[in-house]
């Protein structure tokens, strides 16, 4: 071999536990209630740091292929899974990512599944999505036990059964969603698919299903919740991949969509021909029924894209932090400091941001005093939180992949794939405008969810006078707030800025929620690294660098 230069000035193997590693992570399970889950979280750190390594790229360069034919040309609807996938859905499953809360409503219980899902998600998005239909279902199944009681079973089992086989063969079950039609799927009363009862019509029975869905994630789960039309406007149906008589049910699967990203899991274009399905809850409820999955999806939207800055910041910092440029490292250079500083922040506030909403969950799950107060206060930060964080994704992911310079374009490193996620949750489960638009809707309709928010943003009220002006500004901003779909964006905004600025002072690091105080409530942010007070910079840099090991 011909030696023509050393190998020098590159950044070692970043391999790490993206638990023990994450002191803001940390902080927020301890402080909010999750601290019994630290042993089984500091595990999965383990563990998706090893992915992070080499499954979640497995995952995503051997794509999901569509048969949807056998040898001898009988229609099957498979789709095949590289190996990694599998191993990423194993492992979340055992772990709880789709169960733990419903499994153990105990104090702490969403926080310590944010908290996993906040770690697998660096590693992998793509299994995400499957595991959150899955989780998300649960409340939407609830409805109907009569039907979906033994479905319960495997879904909570904590047992990965991939097998393509009838539920009732299974230990472990996962769900689907399929709302979105080509003609519409912000507007799902669009709908077209139609239902027709194959006896007695009503909850739990059963009926045939004939239409088409433009998006269908994850098609080889178990089943799938299905919105279609019935004489009496939209219902909710639980479509089986196999009908109880043990065929395969009428669904087709048309093709894979080819997509920007998140290639590990197969989001496909349906039809179905009379497909065999129960109704859950009432004809002309469907929305309703279906509407607290999508709650839960929104709020894992929020939870995947604060998961995705802070592996977009642990990459940008391991970077720096071992790069010199001009004879210093990247993390000594005062601009660079501000770029990371800002962006350490910007993971904090969301991480923290979606933290506190898995709080509210568990007080409502619990049961707890606070119960009421936490679910209007959910009503309105569910919408403000997913528009807010899933817009702030990419931006963010694109300043950190820059901070890598060349090799951050490179499809060796994650940075390109992270990119190619940043968008998506932005435009699943609603994209930014509904959201915003559903922000003014909760201000209007349900005036206990403004109060509850502005309640939760009041105990910070006197910690800082930036922060008391910028509140009393929102507060009459939401109490003379009409129902103007142009200002909903600004509205939803300046709710989001708020909030994170709360969280920051209630539960985080100090000199970031002073650089937050004085980069986004003081003044409007701009770009990244704008920053000129870079007073504590190094200090917020410091905490947030990974360690190995
Ligand atoms: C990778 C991927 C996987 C998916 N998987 C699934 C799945 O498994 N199941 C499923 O059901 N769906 C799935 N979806 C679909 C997704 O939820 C929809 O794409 C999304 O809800 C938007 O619907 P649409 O594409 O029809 O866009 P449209 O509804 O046509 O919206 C287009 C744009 O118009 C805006 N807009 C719409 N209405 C208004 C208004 N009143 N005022 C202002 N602006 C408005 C929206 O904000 C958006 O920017 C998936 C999408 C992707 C990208």
């Amino acid at each position: 071999m011909m030696k023509t230069h050393d190998v020098v000035n590159q950044p070692p193997v970043f391999d790490y536990n993206l638990f023990s590693s994450d002191l803001a992570l940390q902080h927020a399970v301890d402080r909010m209630d999750a601290h019994w889950s630290r042993e089984s979280l500091l595990a999965y750190g383990r563990k998706t740091g090893v992915h992070l390594q080499h499954t979640g790229f497995d995952a995503n360069n051997f794509k999901p292929v569509l048969r949807s034919h056998d040898r001898f040309g009988h229609r099957i609807n498979q789709v095949d899974y590289h190996d990694a996938y599998h191993a990423l859905m194993r492992d979340a499953v055992e772990a709880g990512m789709p169960s733990l809360p419903w499994n153990k409503p105990c104090e702490g219980a969403h926080v310590a599944r944010s908290a996993l899902v906040y770690m697998h998600n660096q590693a992998e998005s793509g299994t995400t999505c499957p595991t959150t239909m899955t989780f998300s279902a649960v409340p939407a199944l609830k409805h109907q036990l009569d039907v979906t009681q033994p479905w319960l079973t495997g879904v909570l089992s904590k047992h990965y059964d991939p097998r393509n086989r009838p539920w009732y063969e299974k230990d472990g079950l996962t769900i689907g969603m399929a709302m979105t039609e080509k003609q519409g799927g912000s507007d799902v009363r669009a709908n077209q698919s139609v239902a027709r009862p194959i006896g007695a019509a009503g909850a739990g029975k059963p009926y045939y299903l004939t239409g088409h869905k433009w998006f269908c994630s994850a098609p080889m789960s178990d089943g799938f919740l299905v919105l279609a039309q019935t004489p009496k406007g939209l219902g909710c149906f639980l479509m089986p991949r196999w009908t109880p008589d043990g065929e395969l049910n009428h669904i087709f699967i048309q093709r894979l969509k080819d997509k920007l990203g998140n290639w590990s899991n197969a989001s496909s274009e349906i039809e179905f021909n009379g497909a065999w399905s129960w109704l859950i809850g009432e004809e002309g409820r469907g929305i309703n029924t279906i509407l607290e999955m999508v709650a839960m999806t929104r709020f894992d939207c929020m939870l995947g894209s604060a998961s995705l800055m802070r592996q977009a910041l642990a990459q940008a910092l391991h970077h720096c932090s071992h790069r010199d440029a001009f004879g210093q490292k990247l993390t000594e250079h005062k601009a660079m400091q501000n770029v990371l500083a800002d962006l350490a922040v910007e993971s904090e506030a969301s991480m923290l941001h979606t933290m506190r909403l898995a709080r509210a969950l568990d007080n409502i799950n619990c049961n707890a005093a606070n119960a009421e107060h936490e679910k209007h206060f959910m009503r309105l930060a569910t919408p403000v939180g997913k528009f807010w964080i899933c817009k702030r994704t990419p931006d963010m992911v694109a300043e950190s992949l820059e901070c890598h310079g060349g090799s951050g374009f490179v499809e060796e490193s994650i940075m390109p794939r992270l990119f190619r996620e940043s968008p998506l949750n932005s435009i699943w489960e609603g994209c930014g405008n509904i959201q915003c638009l559903d922000v003014l809707r909760a201000i209007a309709k349900s005036p206990a969810a403004a109060d509850a928010y502005l309640n939760e943003l009041d105990c910070e009220r006197g910690s800082d006078s930036r922060y008391d002006h910028f509140l009393s500004q929102l507060k009459r901003d939401i109490s003379s707030s009409v129902f103007s779909p142009a200002s909903a964006r600004a509205l939803a905004s300046r709710c989001a800025r708020a909030l994170q600025a709360a969280m920051l002072v209630r539960y985080g690091y100090p000199s970031s929620a002073e650089y937050f105080l004085s980069t986004r409530i003081a003044v409007e942010h701009s770009i990244y690294g704008a920053a000129t007070d870079t007073e504590n910079h190094y200090a917020i840099i410091d905490r947030a660098i990974p360690a190995a090991g």
